[in-house]
Formats: C-alpha cells, sequence, structure tokens
C-alpha cells in the first residue's frame, strides 16, 4: 500500500481484514479514545472487572485466609509465570510473576554478580555493563548495587547501542540491556548481543519491559541468562501489577540473591529458622505478594493465549509503518524528527518523534482524546498495541496532530505533570 495516497477508507479496509480486530472488544476502552500509551500503562481487560469483584469478594471476603490453598493464591506467581512464558520464549517453572521490575532486576542483577564471583576469572569481573540510553531506574539499580557491593563493583556505560558489543571485555560480568528502549523504541539484536557477552565469559541480562507482549522474544533459543519485565504495559496487567523474574534453568542450582525472603525458601511453611533456597526459580522471589493486583495479570495474559506473538508482531510493524508514513507525508514542515529506527529488526512496538514543543504538543494531543506519553528531552512517545490498536485510530491520531500542529493549537507554556 502507498502511505502518500492513502486514505482513512483505506484504514478501515485494512481494520476489517485484520484478524486481531475483534480482540478490542475484550478490552475496556474510554468511549471516543485513542489509546497510544499501551507501552506504559496497558488498557483494561473487561474480565478484569469480574475477576476483581471475585478476588476482593469471594477469595478474600468470604474466603479469607482458606483461599491461600483453595484459590490457589500461593501458587499463583508460579502459575501466571507458564502462562506468560510462552510470550518470551521460556518454558514450564522458568518465570515467576513476583515484586516490581526494580526489585527484580536488583535480585537478579545480585545472583548473576555472585555466579560469576564463584568462576575461576572471578575476581577480575566486577563490571555491571550497560548503555547510557538505558531506563534511568535500571541504570539506578545497577548503580546502588555495585556502590552497596563496593570491593570494586562498578557500573560502566555504553554511549551508543552499536558501542556495546566492543565495550565487553574480561571485566565484564554482567552485561544488562533493556531490549527495547523505552525512548527510542530500538531493538537490540538479543542473539548477537547474548553470543558477543558470552564468548567474553560474560553472563546477559534482558529487560523486557517493552518487550513482553509487543515483539516475539526467544530467551532459551538465544541461550540468555536472566530476565525481567513488566505485565502492567503491553500485558494489560494494571496499574503496578507485579513483574516477572526468569532464569535460564542451567543457573537455577546455584542461583542465590540477597533478598532472601520466606517465599524464596524450600519449605516456608516449616517455618525454620534456617534459610535453605527453594528449588528452581522460586528462589527468585522474596515475600508475600500483592494478591489483587496479581490476580489482574491473569486477565491481560488470558488474550495473549488466544493469539500468536507473530500475528501481533506483523500489525504492530503494519501499524508502525503506517503511522511513520502519515505523520512524515501529513505533518512535513512542522519540526518533527523520528528517532525511532526504521528498520523493521530494530524497531520495537513505539514510535517517537521529537519536536521543540513536544511536551505542549502531547498534552493538546491528549486534550483530543489522543492519548500519548511525553520523555525527556522533546520526545512525544506513542505506542501501538495490535490487541486494540486499529488503522483507524492511527488515521485519526494523525490528523489531530496535523491539525494542532497547523493551527498551533497547543500552548508552548504548558507546565509539566509530575508524571508526563
Ligand atoms: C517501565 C520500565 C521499568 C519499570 O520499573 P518499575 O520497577 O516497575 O517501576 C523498568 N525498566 C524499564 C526498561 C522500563 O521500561
Amino acid at each position: 500500500m502507498n502511505h502518500t495516497t492513502m486514505t482513512r477508507q483505506d484504514c478501515l479496509a485494512l481494520d476489517g481484514a485484520d484478524a486481531l480486530a475483534p480482540l478490542r472488544g475484550q478490552f475496556a476502552l474510554p468511549h471516543g479514545a485513542i489509546y497510544l500509551d499501551g507501552n506504559s500503562l496497558g488498557a483494561r481487560p473487561r474480565a478484569a472487572l469480574a475477576r476483581g469483584l471475585q478476588v476482593i469478594e469471594q477469595e478474600w471476603g468470604n474466603d479469607l485466609i482458606r483461599s491461600w490453598n483453595k484459590a490457589g493464591w500461593f501458587d499463583l506467581p508460579a502459575r501466571l509465570g507458564n502462562k506468560l512464558a510462552p510470550l518470551i520464549g521460556a518454558r514450564e517453572n522458568e518465570v515467576v510473576i513476583t515484586d516490581s521490575t526494580s526489585v527484580n532486576l536488583f535480585k537478579l542483577l545480585a545472583g548473576a554478580l555472585d555466579l560469576q564471583a564463584a568462576a575461576p576469572d572471578g575476581a577480575r569481573r566486577k563490571v555491571i555493563l550497560t548503555e547510557r540510553d538505558n531506563f534511568p531506574t535500571d541504570l539506578y539499580m545497577a548503580q546502588g548495587l555495585a556502590e552497596w557491593l563496593d570491593r570494586g563493583y562498578r557500573m560502566r556505560m555504553a554511549d551508543a547501542p552499536e558501542d556495546i558489543a566492543a565495550a565487553i571485555d574480561d571485566e565484564t560480568a554482567v552485561v544488562m540491556l533493556t531490549h527495547v528502549n523505552y525512548r527510542t523504541g530500538h531493538l537490540h539484536d538479543m542473539r548477537a548481543l547474548t553470543t558477543a557477552a558470552q564468548a567474553k565469559g560474560a553472563l546477559v541480562l534482558w529487560d523486557l519491559a517493552h518487550s513482553a507482549g509487543a515483539v516475539p522474544v526467544d530467551l532459551n533459543g538465544c541461550n540468555a541468562d536472566f530476565a525481567v519485565g513488566c505485565t502492567y504495559k503491553y500485558l494489560n496487567g494494571g496499574p503496578g501489577a507485579p513483574a516477572f523474574a526468569w532464569i535460564a534453568p542451567r543457573h537455577h542450582a546455584r542461583f542465590r540473591q540477597p533478598l532472601s525472603g520466606w517465599w524464596s525458601h524450600a519449605t516456608p511453611f516449616a517455618m525454620q529458622p534456617e534459610f535453605r533456597p527453594g528449588e528452581g526459580i522460586r528462589r527468585a522471589m522474596c515475600g508475600t505478594q500483592p494478591i489483587v493486583s496479581l490476580a489482574m495479570v491473569e486477565c491481560g495474559l488470558d488474550i495473549f493465549s488466544q493469539v500468536g506473538m507473530e500475528a501481533v508482531r506483523a500489525k504492530s510493524l503494519a501499524l508502525t509503518d503506517l503511522f511513520i508514513a502519515l505523520v512524515e507525508s501529513r505533518c512535513a514542515g512542522h519540526g518533527l524528527a523520528l528517532i525511532t529506527p526504521r528498520e523493521h529488526d530494530r524497531r520495537g512496538s513505539h514510535v517517537s518523534f521529537t519536536h521543540p514543543h513536544g511536551y505542549a504538543v502531547m498534552q493538546a494531543l491528549i486534550a483530543r482524546g489522543v492519548i500519548g506519553d511525553y520523555r525527556e528531552p522533546h520526545v512525544m512517545r506513542f505506542g501501538f498495541t495490535p490487541l486494540y490498536t486499529s488503522h483507524a485510530d492511527v488515521w485519526d491520531a494523525v490528523e489531530h496532530l496535523r491539525d494542532i500542529l497547523d493551527t498551533r493549537d497547543y500552548h508552548p507554556d504548558a507546565r509539566q505533570n509530575a508524571v508526563t
């Protein structure tokens, strides 16, 4: 399809032929809104309301403490981890849903450094290698852990994605990378970077916050070592829903982490004074989980179980291609600059443009019901979620953007909210 001669009618025709289009009906979206921020907070699955009522009214209200067994609360982190596993190329008993992405980064990084310390050349391997443009919490957690450990541990940052491979050396303990960059949407080559790191004796930790449910991921196929990620973004688990942690099974037996709470114990209810780590991925856990929030995650995963990630990816690329082409043809001359890679194999599922008044223009879009978000500096970010975004949504969003820019319908001095 030639995007420059495209019409809204063409977009509607694409929606008519889209096998994923009916899934939108499984989400509760406000009428008239075009939601392009599912990469930051996924939309609510309709089923979450009934599930929420059930967990609060029946399981908590009526069954009370019995629900740990009767409603399967205790097994929820592992059971939902198994449901998530196929989306990231993991197998049964390799994933738990627990804690936040930040906390999981801490536990898995600490565990990875500990594995390296026991290696023959461990005394030398004290660097966590990452990139300057990684998400801040990833950088802060790595810095905090290295400073806390002291003894020569430190974080090193590559300046650009293409500098990472060359920066891995015999001091590198762990390469910690976010698969899809939160700002630019740049997608790393997981297989190539994992292979390059392991060839130098390093372990690799992947943050899948903007990948899980957005792009196909094959952790085992790429021989990755560790992974973490969010469930409240593309997986539609609900605001602040617990995150996930994955550890390659070859590391399970020797993996240790410092937040060794009772949920990571081999027999939590034996109430023993000595810590003994549980089997397998349970070791990555710490304490009691927020069950109400955790229960919501299943509603999002149940929608993904109806589709394959290849179909999700094909539609994601179609939507992001369409958005880029329409913005560049219909909003030309307004100072927008694409910072997302054009190559399919380098692009995640969101698209970012910079504009000198990016924050103000995004506020104007949101006022019109086109909900994206803003990231420093000057970045307008638009997330495309194939389960509930249509081609006509893309058309309409670009029309609003064009109109706002053409008529200067924004306030350049708009004050920033706490959350942008
Ligand atoms: C969203 C995101 C996080 C969020 O971490 P929380 O602990 O849930 O606040 C972490 N890392 C990346 C790369 C993200 O995109």
